[in-house]
């Protein structure tokens, strides 16, 4: 996608259309040895560097590739050789073009491609986004799981079917002890699930008890959006999201419509930690029981 296609693709939402990437600062966070947490706008961006290769997971936004090269290139002499895509949100896949012109590998489940490749509409936010070019769509592509042996590091990439899109994958940076999970977590505040893209909040569920499965109380969990979390937080999180989505779910088995449900404040006591994000108590009610409803039909 050309940065005028770009930024005409983000008109349709406010909230990033709004956005001044002139200001946008990369802060490293190091998380071990040879792990790192990046965080500026868009997608949290995890990036792995040692003796063998620069592994880079996600791009946030065209605009800001120089300035996430620069934040690397306090780190480590190297080149990105790998970038891995979460799913294909351009909050996440913004930097693929330039980093796909400089040489970098992108890698991704099947149907991130797919999805790039080709106009969508993410419906619940009335936003179209065009098809990217070519060099921006990843050249290698898994439909289960991939392992990358790097930097003294085991990082597995699994695939976790339905959950925030249809293309989400988890990244376990073993021996590191850190897990990036892409979009399926959000930390403090509402998570977005694409339901258009092929998103079920069962799914998001069941890829986050995968990850609690596999972690400990010393894990370090990258969220796709909002600050480090830690087992505890990713645990909070699944509470919450099935407590949420259990309300709504039984409402709407007995017939209540959207207005009803909402009326009895299914998120109240949620809504002080996680409501002040990206979707408010009000959308993301209404984004769980379109979901869910989707499921039903
Ligand atoms: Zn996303």
């Amino acid at each position: 996608m050309s940065r005028l296609a770009l930024l005409l693709s983000l008109v349709a939402l406010p909230a990033f259309a709004q956005q001044d990437f002139s200001k946008v600062e990369i802060r490293s966070e190091k998380l071990a040895d040879t792990v790192y947490m990046l965080v500026g706008a868009g997608g949290n961006l995890g990036l792995s560097v040692g003796e063998d290769a620069v592994f880079l997971v996600d791009d946030q936004f065209a605009p800001l590739t120089p300035r996430i090269e620069a934040a690397i290139a306090k780190l480590t002499p190297k080149p990105v050789k790998f970038v891995l895509n979460t799913h294909w949100h351009f909050d996440h896949t913004g930097g693929n073009e330039n980093l796909g012109k400089a040489g970098s590998v992108i890698v991704a489940h099947e149907n991130v491609r797919k999805r790039m490749s080709v106009e969508n509409f993410i419906e619940f936010l009335g936003m179209k986004t065009k098809p990217d070019p070519r060099i921006a769509l990843p050249v290698v592509t898994f439909t289960s799981d991939v392992t990358f042996h790097l930097n003294g590091d085991e990082i597995y990439v699994q695939h976790a079917p339905s959950a925030h899109t249809d293309g989400d994958a988890i990244v376990h940076y073993r021996k590191s002890d850190v897990v990036h999970m892409g979009d399926i977590m959000f930390n403090k505040l509402y998570p977005f699930i694409d339901t258009s893209s092929g998103g079920t909040v069962e799914g998001v569920i069941a890829a986050v008890d995968r990850v609690l499965q596999v972690t400990s109380e010393h894990t370090k969990i990258i969220p796709g959006h909002g600050p480090l979390a830690t087992r505890a937080d990713l645990q909070t999180y699944r509470n919450m999201l099935a407590t949420i989505s259990g309300r709504i779910g039984e409402q709407l088995r007995a017939g209540r419509t959207l207005e009803q449900v909402a009326a009895s404040k299914p998120t109240a006591e949620f809504d002080a930690v996680w409501g002040n994000g990206f979707l408010k108590p009000d959308k993301f009610i209404e984004m769980l029981y379109q979901n869910l409803q989707k499921r039903q039909q």
